[in-house]
Formats: structure tokens, sequence, C-alpha cells
């Protein structure tokens, strides 16, 4: 089990009129919220904070827990600041030490971060800064574009490139602190890191005089170099360290909450389940192939031709080449043989007589054969018009024998 004792102090320093810094410290958790906003917003995001972070710890002191209590923050003061318009432009910085536990049960200090505020970590004297300023002047010296002493005087070194409650998604800097028993650690706000040097810093807060004296002393001291910005100090000293099974140490962003997309959703369960106006398509598509086949098929068999069957004449029902898959079929079949009718006659019979019923392709069938016959008994008669044998045409329609029926 992790133990520390701590101290703490804020102060409005000697130029502010209020103090936009808020601090909360007891035995497992550790916050500093540097507030920004005109009318006093800075105060409110600032509370905001560390409230959230507070009241998200307590319900779940894990890595996680601590992470998403700063999320929730975010998302409140973004909140809060678009509907009150006098807090518009508020913002804070974070940063907080929680002892968390992790999968296996064991309870390790994490380090949570957005924004300028400090953590310093001190042994033996000797002081080392834990995090990174989110500021435009100390991303360009990690960038390489600046040195540190640039930075220190850059009029971009106060201007913060991350804050909680700026924008809907925010990245928060996540460490484990791996520390020994002794060790100190040090949380501010800018107000005292920008005041005293590292080494000042390192001398005070290193002190063996006790953690009360101590703070009091940094306070004291940054207000005499000048106090011109808030001042907030917690002095961490650990009694007995354990160190985090997996230790992190990670940068993790968010992404604004996923916005309710209805419309699509809507869009996708019409796609799944056919409408009524999907199957009356449907019908009506079924019914139109239908309707063109039943057209297909009627202009197929809507006429009669004379064709040969072996050496017979037949009446075929059907167009002579046949009409897609519709091919013609005998309906009936004659005792006429084909020798028996005169080379004109035999032309006739093929593809390309037609006739529009069953009964006058007999009639013809029988006209052509007593043509034949005529010109087997006299030599006058080939040219006798088809008008004139009216009447024999239909007695010798007899003649015809079934073979076939539609
Ligand atoms: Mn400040």
């Amino acid at each position: 089990m992790t133990r520390w004792r701590f101290a703490a102090a804020t102060d409005t320093g000697l130029v502010r009129q209020t103090n936009q810094d808020a601090v909360y410290v007891d035995d497992t958790l550790a916050i500093i919220a540097d507030g920004m906003g005109g009318h006093a917003a800075g105060e409110v995001a600032a509370a905001m904070a560390i409230e959230a972070v507070r009241r998200g710890y307590h319900e779940n002191a894990s890595v996680e827990g601590l992470v998403e209590s700063i999320q929730y923050a975010n998302r409140e003061v973004v909140a809060d600041a678009r509907e009150n318009p006098e807090h518009f432009g508020m913002g804070t910085t974070i940063i907080a030490v929680g002892l968390t536990v992790d999968l296996e049960g064991r309870t390790s200090p994490t380090l949570l971060h957005v924004g300028d505020s400090r953590a310093y970590q001190l042994r033996d004297g000797a002081l080392r800064q834990l995090s990174d300023d989110h500021s435009v002047a100390e991303e360009w010296v990690r960038m390489g574009r600046l040195t540190p002493e640039e930075a220190a005087v850059h009029p971009r070194r106060h201007q913060l490139t991350r804050g909680v409650g700026v924008e809907d998604t925010i990245s928060i800097d996540v460490s484990s602190i791996v520390a020994a028993s002794g060790d100190r650690l040090l949380l501010c706000s800018d107000g005292l890191s920008n005041e005293l040097d590292q080494d000042t810093l390192a001398r005070i807060a290193s002190a063996p005089n006790g953690l009360e004296m101590a703070v009091e002393q940094l306070v004291a001291a940054a207000r005499a170099s000048g106090g011109r910005d808030n001042i907030s100090v917690i002095l961490l000293e650990f009694d007995e360290v354990k160190v985090a099974s997996s230790p992190v140490r990670r940068t993790m962003s968010t992404a604004p909450p996923p916005v309710e997309r209805p419309t699509k959703t809507a869009r996708v369960r019409r796609r799944r389940v056919p409408t009524w106006r999907a199957w009356a398509f449907l019908v009506l598509f079924l019914a139109v192939v239908a309707g063109g086949v039943a057209i297909v098929r009627w202009y197929a068999y809507s006429t009669y031709y004379l064709g040969e069957d072996g050496n017979t004449i037949a009446v075929y029902e059907g167009q002579p080449n046949g009409v897609l898959w519709f091919k013609p079929k005998i309906v009936k079949d004659t005792t006429i043989l084909i020798k028996q009718l005169q080379p004109d006659g035999r032309a006739e019979v093929g593809a390309t007589i037609s006739e529009p019923n069953l009964t006058e392709a007999l009639t013809e069938a029988t006209y052509l054969h007593h043509l034949w016959r005529m010109g087997q008994t006299t030599t006058t008669t080939t040219t006798t018009p088809r008008s004139t044998t009216t009447t024999t045409r239909s007695t010798t329609a007899s003649t015809t024998t079934t073979k076939a029926s539609g």
C-alpha cells in the first residue's frame, strides 16, 4: 500500500484581484487547477474540474477512472461555456496525482496532466520535472524550434496548446510515477514555477523542516519574486511507494461523444426490411414479364401454314421459323402427298404460306391438291381461279385425318 503525507497552499499573489487557481488534496488524491477566463469564469472552470475529478476518482480509483473524470470535466466545462455567455472562453489546466489500483490490486501513484501546471519529483535535494508544459513555446522546444532559454522569455510561453473545457476533444498526458520512500512530489501552478528558478524550487521544497513549512516558504518566495499570478502548491512525501504492475506513460486523446444520427439508422432499417413499395414493384415487374411472354406466345401461335410431314402435307400452327422458344407444331396431317401437287403448289408449301385459321389451311391444301387432279385429267384447268372452287374445297375437306390437336 502506497502512502503519502501532504501539505498545500494557494495564494492570490500580489497583482491579481482574484484567485482563479483551485487546490484539492487528501490521502489518495492531489489536484491543482489553474482557471482562465474573464469575469470569474476561470474560477468556475477550475472548481468544476476539481469537483469532477474528485468525484470521478472516488467512484473509480483506477487510471481509467481518473482519465474518464477529466474527460467528464472537459465536457462539463465546454457545455457550461456554451450555455452561459459570460463563461465564453473559460477553461482550466489540471494536474492531478492519484493513488490508483491496477488489475493486480496494486496501489501506485499516477500523474495526469493538461496545460502548464507542473509536477516535480524531489529526491536527495535534486528536482526533476515530470510534466511537459502544453504551451506553444514549450511545444516548440520539444520540436527543436526553440532552446529552453529562448522559450523562457518567448512571448507565447503562456499560450496554452491544451486545456480542460477548451475544445470538444481533449488529450491527457498519463504516466505512472516511479518513486521511493522519502521522495517528494511538488505540484504547482505557473504562478510558482514562473517566479522561481529550479534551484530555488529544489532547495525550498527539499528542506527537511516539514511539508507545511516548505509550502509556506515556497509561496512566500514567489510573492517576494513578484507574485504576478496566483500561486498554488501541493507537496507530497511518500512514506511507502509501490510501483504499478504495468506502468503507463502515454497521451490519451478522446473524440467528442458520438452524435446521434437517427436518419442514418432509419435508412439502414428501411434497406433491410422490404416495404410494400418494394413488393408492389416486384409484383408489377413479374406481371410485365408474364404479359410479355403471353404476347410473344400469342404472336408465335397466331397463324397456320402448310408444311411437309414426311411425304404428306400437314397443317402447322405457329410461325414457319418459330418465335424464340415457341416452335411450330403439327395440328393436322393430311393424306395428300407432296407429289400430288403441281410444281406451283409445291412451292407454296413451306415457310411462306400463312393462313388465319385451321379450316382455311385445310381448304388451301385441298385446293392445291384439286388443281393437281385437274391437271391429271384435263389440260385446261390449271388456270382455274380460286373463287370458283369454293364448293369443292368445302366438300373435300373431309379427306383429312386428324394427327394432332392443338
Ligand atoms: Mn496561472
